[in-house]
C-alpha cells in the first residue's frame, strides 16, 4: 500500500463530512477535486454545498473582474508592501496585522482561499520572483509566513502556503528538475514550510511548478504526503499551482488534492476511468472529496457575507509597513534625517511615477498611490524642484535629462535621487541576469555625484543591486518596493517622521560574482544547488566573502548598545531550551527600533556546517536612555542539523557559541553553551568550499547527492514531450503557430503591454510545455489534441494527424 493509499484510510474527518462524501457520486467528487474555472471550485449543488473562490496573491488582493480569468484589470485593493520590504520589517505582529487587513479584503470580496503566502528561500537574488518571497533565511520566512497566515485565516478566510517547495527560480519554471541534496532540502527549503505548517495551520497548500529530486512537486508523495502530512500533521487541501499537474491520477495519490484551473472536466475523466478499472483506489478520491468539504466548510463565514472594509485605515497600515520595511543602508554624517531648510531638489521619475510593486500573478491594482514627491513638498513645506533624470518605463541613457538633473541638483543643498528596477526586471516567469540598474538610473546617480557631494540615493526594487557608485553617495535608502503607500512612507523616512525600521532580510553582494549559485552552469533541464546548505549569508560569513550589506543590516536614526548577555544555563541536556537574555539600551537621542538577533555557531560540527545560522530574533522599540531586558528562547532545532541517514534531525554534545548582534557581520556579544547527552554522532562529512567565484565542485555534489546526478541536456527533435518547454522546439513550424497564435489572442485580452500581467504572459509564452495549453484555453486543447501536435511537432505526421482528425470526430479532446 502506498504512503498516500495509508494516511487515506488513517485521515479522520467530521462525521457530517463523511457523510457527505458517502452520498456524492464519482464524478461529484471527481469534479470537487478540480476548479470549474480559473479561481473557483464547483462544490456540489445537489446537496447544497456551495463553490468558493480563490484570488491571489501574497501582498493584496487580486480578484479578476467577473467571468475573467487574466486579462490584468483584477478589482482595485490595498496594495500592502510586497514580501521583501514586509520581511525586511523583521517584524510578525505588523505582519500578522496586515494578514488580517488581506483577510477583511478578500472576505468583503467573497473570496474563501487567498493565495500566499510565498515562502520559498531566496536561494539567488536574480529570481524573478524575490520580491514575493520573504528572505535567504528559513527561520525567518517560516516565523513571517506563519504570522501571515494566523492573520488572514483569522477572518475565516483560507492561506495557501505556496510555492511547495524548492522552487527558486523562474526559468524554466514549469519543468526544471531542482536537484538539491538531503540536508540543504531540510535545513534550507522546507523549514520554512515545516515553520508555517506547524505553527500555523494554512487551510491549503500550493504544490510548486518544478520538478523535485526528479519528480514533479505535483505528484511528489514523499513531499505532499510524508514530509508534509505524516510528519507536519498538516490537514488542509494541498491545490496545483495553475497548470502545475503533470499526470492527473497519480497526483492525486501523491496527495494532490485540487487541480488549479479546471480544464472543463477533461481531467476528472481520468480519474473516473482510474477509479473504473480499479487502478485507483476510491478511498484515496473519498480522501480528497473530504479535504476539500472541510475546506469548504472552515470558510462559512465569507458567504455570509455583509463584510467590508475601511479602505483608509487599510492605506495608513500599508503606509506604516512600508516604513517600517525601509531599510537605512548608509548615513554617513548623520546625513538623514532631512532638516526641512535649505533648498532640496528630488530627480528621478519613481519620485513622481513610483515602482512599488512587481509584475505577475501577485501585481495588485491599488485604489490610489502615494508618490514621495507630494509628500516630499509637504514636508518641506514648499515645491522643490525637480528634474525626472530618465524615462519612467525606459532604462537606456538620455543625455538631455541627465543634464538637466545634473542642472537641477546643482544648485540644491541637498539631492534626492530615486532610482530602481523598472517592470521587466522583477516578473513572475523571468529571472534577472545580472544585479545592474538600469544603464540610465546608474548614470543619474554619477551624473549627480559628480556635481554634488550630498546626494541620497533611494531605491525602489524587490531584490539585491549592484551599486558602483556607493563610495561616492553619503545616505541610501532601500524602500523595497513599498506597496501602494511606499512614496509617502519613504519620504516619511527621508525626513524623520517616521523611522527607517527596516532589517535586510537578505544579504546585499559587491557582485552577482560573490554569490554561491553564480559559477553552477545553466542548464535546460536540472538545476544543481551545488551550494547546499550554503545559501545567503550562510555561504558569504563561511566563506569569509565580503559583502556590500550583511544579512540583518540596517541602521538606525539612533544607536544601540546591547549588554550583560545571559544564558539561563550554560551546560543544558541536548534538547532542552536555552534561554538567552541582553539588554538593549537606546543609546541616541531619538526613539527607534533595534532588531536583537541570535546566531549559533557550533564549534565542533563532526558534519560540514553553515559558520553560522539564525535561530532567533526580537524587536524591540526604545525611547532614548531607555533600556530593555530581551529574552529570547533557542529549542532543540537551534542546534540541529538534518541527518539523511537517520531521515531526522540531529544534535550533537559539544560547545556552542551563542552569537548576539544586529547583523551577521555586526556581533556585539558572545556566550557558549555546553549540550550533553545528544545523538550519536554520524558519519563524517566535509564539503569544501570552493574559493569565492569558483564553482562548487560537480563530483563532491554527486557525492554529496548519494544518487547519480540527473542528465542534464535538453529534449532533442524528435523526442520531444508534453513537457519540453515551447521555447525548445521552436525548429518546428506547429511550435511557431502555436506562440503566434496564442501571443496574438493575449494580446487581445492584455491589451496594455505595460500591464503586470503582460511581462508574465510573454514569458509564459516561452516557457510553457504543450500539456499546459489546456491553461491556456480551458481544456479546449486536451491532452488527445495535446499529443496529436505533439506528434507534428516531432515529425510523425500521419499519426498526429490521425490524431487531431480523430480527436475532432470522436470530440475527445
Ligand atoms: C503562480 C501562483 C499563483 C497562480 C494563480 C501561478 O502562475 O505561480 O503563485 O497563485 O498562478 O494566479
Amino acid at each position: 500500500m502506498s504512503t498516500a493509499t495509508r494516511q487515506a484510510a488513517a485521515e479522520e474527518f467530521e462525521p457530517r463530512i463523511t457523510d457527505l462524501v458517502a452520498r456524492m457520486t464519482p464524478a461529484e467528487k471527481a469534479a470537487l477535486c478540480a476548479g470549474s474555472d480559473f479561481w473557483h471550485l464547483y462544490g456540489v449543488p445537489r446537496l447544497d454545498v456551495p463553490p468558493i473562490m480563490v484570488a491571489d496573491g501574497p501582498y493584496g488582493l487580486r480578484k479578476e473582474h467577473d467571468g475573467s480569468d487574466v486579462d490584468g484589470k483584477s478589482e482595485p485593493a490595498t496594495c500592502f508592501p510586497t514580501s521583501s520590504a514586509l520581511a525586511a520589517t523583521w517584524n510578525p505582529d505588523l505582519i500578522e496585522r496586515i494578514g488580517q487587513a488581506l483577510g477583511d479584503e478578500a472576505r468583503a470580496g467573497g473570496v474563501s482561499v487567498l493565495l500566499g503566502p510565498g515562502v520559498n528561500i531566496k536561494r539567488s537574488p536574480l529570481c524573478g520572483r524575490n520580491f514575493e518571497y520573504f528572505s535567504e533565511d528559513p527561520l525567518l520566512a517560516g516565523v513571517l509566513g506563519a504570522a501571515w497566515i494566523r492573520g488572514v485565516q483569522s477572518r475565516g478566510v483560507g492561506a495557501s502556503l505556496k510555492h511547495f517547495a524548492a522552487n527558486n527560480q523562474e526559468r524554466r519554471r514549469f519543468n526544471i528538475d531542482a536537484t538539491v541534496d538531503e540536508r540543504a532540502l531540510h535545513e534550507i527549503y522546507l523549514t520554512a514550510f515545516e515553520h508555517a505548517v506547524t505553527q500555523a495551520r494554512p487551510w491549503t497548500v500550493m504544490c510548486a511548478y518544478n520538478r523535485l529530486n526528479g519528480v514533479h512537486c505535483s505528484q511528489h508523495e514523499r513531499l505532499l504526503t510524508g514530509v508534509l502530512r505524516e510528519r507536519w500533521g498538516f490537514d488542509g487541501v494541498v491545490v496545483s499551482d495553475w497548470g502545475a499537474v503533470d499526470e492527473r491520477v497519480p497526483a492525486l495519490v501523491a496527495g494532490l488534492d485540487v487541480e488549479m484551473p479546471g480544464y472543463g472536466g477533461h481531467n476528472d475523466r481520468l480519474i473516473l476511468d482510474a477509479l473504473a478499472d480499479g487502478s485507483l483506489p476510491e478511498a484515496v478520491l473519498d480522501r480528497a472529496a473530504a479535504r476539500v468539504l472541510t475546506l469548504i466548510e472552515r470558510t462559512a463565514q465569507v458567504r455570509a457575507g455583509g463584510h467590508d472594509y475601511d479602505r483608509d485605515a487599510h492605506h495608513t497600515l500599508a503606509r506604516r509597513a512600508a516604513a517600517e520595511g525601509t531599510v537605512l543602508l548608509k548615513n554617513e554624517g548623520g546625513l538623514l534625517p532631512l532638516v526641512p531648510r535649505g533648498r532640496i531638489a528630488v530627480v528621478g521619475a519613481f519620485a513622481k511615477q513610483p515602482r512599488f510593486q512587481g509584475a505577475g500573478s501577485a501585481g495588485i491594482n491599488p485604489h490610489r498611490v502615494d508618490d514621495a514627491y507630494t509628500r516630499i513638498c509637504e514636508l518641506a513645506g514648499e515645491q522643490v524642484a525637480y528634474a525626472p533624470g530618465y524615462h519612467r518605463d525606459r532604462g537606456d541613457v538620455d543625455e538631455e535629462l541627465l543634464a538637466q538633473a545634473r542642472a537641477t541638483a546643482r544648485d540644491a543643498d541637498v539631492v534626492l535621487v530615486f532610482v530602481g528596477l523598472t517592470e521587466g526586471y522583477e516578473t513572475e516567469g523571468l529571472d534577472r541576469t545580472h544585479l545592474a540598474l538600469p544603464a540610465a538610473h546608474d548614470a543619474l546617480v554619477h551624473a549627480v555625484t559628480a556635481v554634488h557631494e550630498r546626494a541620497v540615493v533611494v531605491l525602489a526594487n524587490g531584490a539585491p543591486v549592484e551599486m558602483p557608485w556607493l563610495r561616492g553617495v553619503p545616505a541610501v535608502v532601500e524602500g523595497y518596493l513599498g506597496g501602494q503607500a511606499g512614496g509617502s512612507a519613504v519620504a516619511d523616512v527621508l525626513f524623520g517622521a517616521a523611522e527607517p525600521g527596516g532589517r535586510l532580510a537578505e544579504t546585499f553582494p559587491h557582485r552577482w560574482e560573490d554569490n554561491p549559485t553564480h559559477a553552477i552552469p545553466d542548464a535546460p533541464a536540472v538545476t544543481e544547488y551545488r551550494e547546499s546548505v550554503y545559501v545567503g549569508y550562510r555561504y558569504y560569513d563561511s566563506a569569509h566573502v565580503d559583502v556590500m550589506f550583511p544579512f540583518g543590516h540596517g541602521l538606525s536614526y539612533t544607536t544601540f548598545a546591547y549588554s550583560g548577555l545571559t544564558l539561563n544555563e550554560t551546560v543544558v541536556e541536548a534538547g532542552e531550551p536555552v534561554e538567552v537574555s541582553v539588554t538593549v539600551t537606546n543609546t541616541g537621542e531619538r526613539e527607534g527600533s533595534e532588531v536583537v538577533q541570535v546566531y549559533v555557531h557550533d564549534s565542533a560540527s563532526t558534519v560540514f556546517r553553515p559558520r553560522q545560522e539564525l535561530a532567533a530574533f526580537a524587536k524591540v522599540r526604545l525611547r532614548p536612555g531607555q533600556s530593555e531586558q530581551v529574552t529570547m528562547v533557542l529549542d532543540r532545532r537551534a542546534f540541529a542539523f538534518y541527518d539523511p541517514a537517520r531521515r531526522d534531525w540531529c544534535v550533537e554534545a559539544g560547545q556552542f557559541e551563542i552569537r548576539v548582534g544586529s547583523s551577521s557581520r555586526d556581533i556585539r556579544a558572545e556566550a557558549l553553551v555546553e549540550l550533553t547527552g545528544g545523538d550519536p554522532a554520524p558519519e563524517p562529512v566535509n564539503y569544501p568550499l570552493p574559493a569565492p567565484g569558483q564553482e562548487f565542485d560537480r563530483a563532491a555534489f554527486a557525492h554529496l547527492y548519494g544518487r547519480p546526478l540527473p542528465d542534464n541536456t535538453a529534449d532533442q527533435p524528435g523526442a520531444f514531450t508534453l513537457n519540453t518547454p515551447l521555447a525548445d522546439m521552436r525548429s518546428s513550424a506547429v511550435t511557431r503557430t502555436l506562440q503566434y497564435v496564442a501571443r496574438r489572442k493575449s494580446r487581445q485580452v492584455i491589451a496594455d503591454p505595460t500591464s503586470p500581467m503582460a511581462y508574465l504572459v510573454a514569458a509564459m509564452l516561452d516557457e510553457m510545455p504543450l500539456r499546459m495549453l489546456a491553461l491556456g484555453t480551458r481544456g479546449a486543447v486536451g491532452r488527445h489534441v495535446q499529443q496529436g501536435l505533439l506528434d507534428l511537432i516531432n515529425g510523425k505526421r500521419l499519426l498526429g494527424l490521425r490524431r487531431l482528425l480523430g480527436s475532432r470526430r470522436t470530440g475527445r479532446r
